[in-house]
């Protein structure tokens, strides 16, 4: 009887190969002999292979379709070793390897030493800025610590008038391969050279100051630029000013990010500054002209006769530059002042009588308890008054 590949590898009829190779992948993870000791596992593992090197090659697949069997009836399950189905045309080893090890093994020849010299990477700083910082830029000297390029060996790692040997161990290849026999077949496995640690040349006389890292740590100042309408957590990216690479590789980026300082007066939202005046009752009865300080220097601010409490008066323009991604600044934020009125607290006999004679002047009446919808409710109205007296 025809066996069921598609059902051993779990995919339909119109697996496609990717598909196919991926439920293979799967399976195999599962059931090589290396992760799954059991004898179970192992002739389910058979099993598996056998189907894919049958679905994989399309003359077997068809025959498969057309109901028949291409590996013959009988060499399912059992005891008995089934034929080497890696020895077959079409499933060499590189598809197995490519099967457990995904594409990174390759079909072998296209791995080489790996490089010495890598790609440094980025640093981070962080720069305390107050809102006046952030409101004008700043230009400003820091200080950084990092990996930079040895002076001695420009970053090959070697002491002056010497050379890179290639490595005797693994004669430049950068790893060792073993060749292990087992029921699959051979299995080449490759490994890191140890002795090179994978990069096919040694240095054997290493630079006297870097140790043959290519890069030394050094401390260097340097002047950064930030532009109007930054805020807490931006970050300034000055190109290749972090850490050098091993090996002298390419030096990373900096990042200078903002650690903007409260304010006093000021709090930031967006391009936009709110700050609390507390104006006591008589100014906001009268109306005034106060001088307010600003972050641009001194405004005029006009408070007008009957100003309500939590009044907000805005001044346009006049909160932080609009720093765009593009790093263009687009106009300004607005101030917004929130005035709060404040009713005296202590008043000596004579204040209190300015004030009820300000009352009796101004005919003012006790006051109705309303509800919201605006109709007065007489019966607590009585009550409280008769507390008074
Ligand atoms: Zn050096
Ligand atoms: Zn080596």
């Amino acid at each position: 009887m025809a066996r069921d590949y598609y059902g051993t590898l779990g995919v339909s009829q119109d697996a496609t190969p990717e598909e196919l190779k991926r439920a293979y992948r799967k399976l195999a993870r599962e059931l090589h002999p290396d992760v799954n000791p059991d004898e179970q596992a192992q002739a389910r593992f058979r099993e598996v292979t056998a189907a894919y090197e049958v679905l994989s090659d399309p003359q077997k697949r068809k025959i498969v379709d057309l109901g028949g069997d291409p590996l013959g009836g009988g060499a399912g399950g059992g005891g008995g070793r089934m034929g080497d189905p890696f020895g077959g045309a079409g499933f060499g080893l590189g598809d197995i390897m490519d099967a457990f090890f995904g594409a990174a093994t390759g079909g072998g020849g296209g791995r080489g030493p790996r490089s010495r010299v890598q790609p440094g990477s980025d640093a981070l700083l962080r720069m305390e800025l107050t809102l006046e910082d952030c409101l004008t830029g700043v230009s400003r000297e820091i200080t950084v610590d990092t990996a930079v390029l040895c002076d001695q060996c420009q970053g090959g790692g070697c002491a002056p008038g010497t050379k890179p040997q290639q490595c005797d161990t693994c004669h430049g290849r950068g790893e060792i391969q073993s060749v292990q026999r087992s029921f699959l077949g051979q299995v080449v496995t490759a490994r890191p050279c140890p002795v090179c640690r994978g990069y096919g040349e040694v240095i054997p006389d290493p630079c006297q100051q870097c140790s043959g890292d290519g890069r030394i740590r050094a401390r260097r100042t340097i002047t950064v630029q930030i532009p109007a309408g930054v805020a807490d957590g931006m970050r300034v990216r000055l190109a290749s000013q972090g850490e050098v690479g091993p090996g002298g590789g390419p030096a990373g980026d900096l990042y200078v990010e903002v650690d903007e300082l409260p304010h006093d007066t000021f709090e930031r939202e967006g391009a936009n500054l709110h700050g609390t005046l507390r104006i006591p009752v008589t100014t906001a009865a009268l109306g005034a002209v106060l001088q307010l300080k600003t972050l641009d220097g001194t405004e005029e601010l006009r408070i007008d006769p009957g100003t309500q409490p939590n009044t907000e008066l805005v001044l346009t323009g006049r909160g932080m530059p609009k720093l765009r991604s593009s790093g263009r600044v687009d106009g300004r934020g607005d101030m917004y002042v929130h005035l709060q009125v404040e009713v005296p607290t202590k008043l000596d006999p004579k204040q209190a009588d300015l004030l009820r004679e300000l009352a009796a002047l101004r005919g003012e009446e006790e006051p109705e308890l309303a509800s919201t919808n605006g109709r007065g409710h007489g019966g607590l109205f009585s009550r409280l008054r008769s507390n008074r007296r």
